[in-house]
């Protein structure tokens, strides 16, 4: 369990989170939305007992692991040296997690030698070598190629199956394909808590690929080679689907061409 009550914290005077309350009681990922400077990594250093706040009350169950922005690791170590020193302090099997995030050709290498997203990598593998209760994770999959991306959202979302993950992402897909919740921090304001699931969208954009010219049955226009509507209900889609399929015009593809998490950020 997770619980903030009236919580502002921030730097010496300035106050950047005001009055934050929301308990989190059940696993999953919550996503933390917000535009740069909102507050999102100030929130979870908040959380995660880094800054003291300056009002209000923090309420946490267990143990809390945190995934800061600045990744700290030891510069002059090796990447395998690094995580057997982590995990004789923390314990947990090192070949474990080098398995899970890919590490073998890594191992000789200095933390100083790595890319940022190579100290992502072995940043996120230091957390998984022990099991905590509650996750803070600030942008983990930023500066990594999509498949290790992937296969970190993977490791993330089994672990949220019964843990507590707080996930900050600049990333809406990413944001709509992992997270059971949504909280939007607007000028260090808790702005929207929800589900997902209960987002309710004002329009779909849907673009269509297909055999034929559409512009002469649907409403719409043409983006590169999607030819895009705009529905107001989901299941609008399956009666144009059945529309084109009746006059034999053949559907190649069909996507979402915008996510309704945009409105949430305007
Ligand atoms: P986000 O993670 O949403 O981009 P931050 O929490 O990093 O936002 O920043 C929120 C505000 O706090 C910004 O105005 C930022 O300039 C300020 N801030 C962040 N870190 C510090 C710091 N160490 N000292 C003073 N102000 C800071």
């Amino acid at each position: 369990m997770l619980g903030l009550y009236d919580v502002s914290s921030g730097y010496g005077k300035k106050i950047v989170l005001q009055d934050i309350s929301f308990e989190i009681k059940e696993s999953g990922v919550y996503i933390v939305l917000g535009r740069n400077g909102s507050g999102k990594t100030t929130l979870l250093r908040t959380i995660a007992g880094i800054l003291k706040p300056i009002k209000g009350k923090i309420v946490k169950e267990g143990s809390i692991a945190y995934l800061s922005h600045s990744l700290a690791l030891p510069n002059e170590m090796t990447v395998k040296e690094t995580l057997e020193f982590f995990s004789s302090i923390l314990g947990g099997d090192v070949n474990n997690v080098v398995e899970k995030f890919d590490l073998k050709d890594l191992l000789e290498k200095r933390i100083v030698d790595l890319s940022q997203g190579q100290k992502k990598r072995v940043s996120i593998a230091k957390i998984f070598l022990k099991d905590y209760d509650i996750y803070l994770f600030d942008e983990p999959t930023e500066n990594l190629d999509p498949i290790t991306a992937s296969k970190i959202r993977e490791e993330i979302v089994s672990l949220s199956k019964s843990k507590i993950v707080i996930y900050t992402s600049h990333n809406l897909y990413e944001a709509r394909d992992i997270g059971k919740y949504v909280l939007v921090i607007d000028g260090g304001r808790l702005k929207f808590f929800k589900p997902i699931s209960e987002i309710r969208l004002k329009e779909y954009k849907i673009g269509i690929r297909a055999s034929q010219d559409l512009s002469k049955i649907l409403k719409g226009e043409y983006q590169g080679e999607y030819f895009v509507i705009t529905v107001d209900d989901s299941s609008k889609v399956n009666q144009i689907i059945q529309e084109l399929s009746s006059k034999n015009i053949q559907i190649y593809e069909i996507k979402e061409m915008k996510n309704p998490l945009e409105d949430l950020l305007k």
